[in-house]
């Protein structure tokens, strides 16, 4: 969404309220972005006519151009969509059973052994339950995983009937102390009448505390009717995303989130064991946009107090303001930080603007050892005044010209972006 998040802030320009037209055209970019990520047609069309509906008439404020104003109010209802904070499965001091339900390869056996690393680290005793019957090598996966965690594993039994497993259970938790116990089950390809029947059947015994759905991330499109069709079946109670590794944008997790409101509890993050992670809706959020972390540049210039950025046109921008805005900026944060969040910013600026904190505090050195009016009108400063600038900042006239040079540069860029038809000196210089 680089390129079209610059469209956006392009085409809805600087009004102070946003018109129904500029949301309009905001929320058709919005829209294809959320279907390239793979979010459900449904899901996208919903959730495009709710932050419309919050969009129009609403305020820009601030140092958010309208465009900016647009993104991160689709920003933030992403989040809340998604769930808002990181949340996490409710786990008592004692009988907890968690249900691992999905379609087969979505990653319900690594994910229980995940889960068993993560909750033993806690001090948990965790019992795996291996209860795939489907597939003879499933429970020996567990098994294989269970060894590699250092905790014990349960396997149902051939032909074993949801009453006998739970028996089994209760016999082995007898003898052997464990507070956590995560069931791995079994998984078909696709939904499966008789697969959710004996998995209603199996629940209906083991009465789990948690039934967490495991979604693939790179399920996509389908991960709608996936969610629905187990939570109806066996009434879900969280999800966990998984392959998040991969190239998927999230539009799975804003899907599935949506259909059955469920909190995701986790993002699997690799086949290893250590691959897990607490779910962030704000990072998905970002990703589901594509746009890096545009946000949180935009966040942070709303922390920062833009409003002395603001430059009159960008002929007019003088050595002062380069000085209020690198100052503005050092508030914001690192520099590398900053300009790696903005799309399309670290080939747009000149060379030599990418610089580190040091070179910014030279900058400001030199900057500082000008008079006003050198600073208002550069072109005034000559060999002689260059040296004595250099000398009172204890750089070297060299040095001097180069701040000079990357000024004229910076000046240069910014009537381009101007002649490009973007927002003219607000923000960033070229941002
Ligand atoms: P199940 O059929 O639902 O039990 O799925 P498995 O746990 O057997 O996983 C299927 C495949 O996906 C295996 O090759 C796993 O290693 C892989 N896998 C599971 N979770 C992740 C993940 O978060 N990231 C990546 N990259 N691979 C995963
Ligand atoms: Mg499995």
């Amino acid at each position: 969404l680089g390129n079209k998040l610059q469209d956006i802030l392009d085409r809805v320009g600087r009004e102070s309220k946003l018109t129904g037209e500029q949301v309009k055209a905001a929320m058709r970019e919005i829209r294809m972005a959320l279907l390239e990520a793979d979010v459900n047609y449904g899901v996208a069309k919903d959730f495009v006519a709710r932050v419309s509906e919050k969009a129009v008439g609403q305020e820009v404020t601030g140092s958010l151009t309208a465009g900016q104003t647009v993104v991160k109010l689709v920003h933030d209802e992403l989040i809340e969509t998604l769930g808002g904070q990181a949340a996490q499965p409710t786990l008592k001091t004692d009988g907890n059973v968690w249900f691992m339900v999905g379609l087969q390869g979505a990653g319900k056996t690594t994910s229980a052994g995940k889960l068993a690393a993560f909750y033993k680290g806690k001090g948990r005793r965790v019992l795996l339950v291996a209860a795939d019957t489907q597939r003879p090598a499933a429970r020996d996966q567990l098994e294989v995983l269970s060894k590699q965690v250092g905790v014990p594993v349960l396997k149902v039994q051939d032909g074993e009937t949801p009453q006998g497993t739970r028996r089994r259970l209760d016999e082995y938790l007898k003898t052997d102390y464990r507070d956590l116990v995560i069931v791995d089950t079994a998984g078909r390809l696709q939904i499966d009448e008789a697969l959710m029947d004996q998995l209603a059947a199996l629940q209906a015994e083991l009465v789990p505390t948690e039934t967490l759905l495991v979604v693939d991330a790179m399920t996509g499109q389908e991960a709608l009717n996936v969610a629905r069709t187990f939570d109806e079946r066996v009434h879900l109670s969280g999800l966990i995303m998984t392959k998040m590794d991969g190239d998927a944008r999230g539009g799975a997790a804003l899907s599935a989130r949506s259909v059955t409101g469920k909190p995701i509890y986790f993002a699997g993050t690799s086949e290893k064991l250590n691959g897990l992670e607490p779910f962030y809706p704000d990072r998905v959020a970002g990703r589901i946009l594509g746009m890096g972390d545009v946000l949180g540049l935009i966040e942070r210039a709303q922390q920062a107090d833009l409003k002395a950025m603001e430059v009159k046109k960008p002929g007019d921008f003088d050595l002062e303001d380069l000085l209020t805005q690198l100052r503005q900026i050092r508030k914001m944060g690192p520099l590398g930080d900053l300009l790696k969040l903005i799309p399309g910013m670290s080939r747009a600026l000149p060379e030599g603007f990418n610089v580190d904190e040091g070179q910014i505090q030279r900058i400001d050195a030199m900057i500082s050892s000008m008079t006003v009016k050198e600073r208002h009108n550069p072109k005034i400063i000559d060999g002689r005044r260059r040296k004595r600038i250099a000398a009172g900042s204890g750089h070297t006239v060299q040095d001097i010209n180069r701040l000079l040079k990357m000024h004229e540069q910076m000046k240069d860029m910014m009537k381009m972006f101007q002649r490009l038809g973007g927002q003219g000196g607000k923000g960033l210089p070229g941002g």
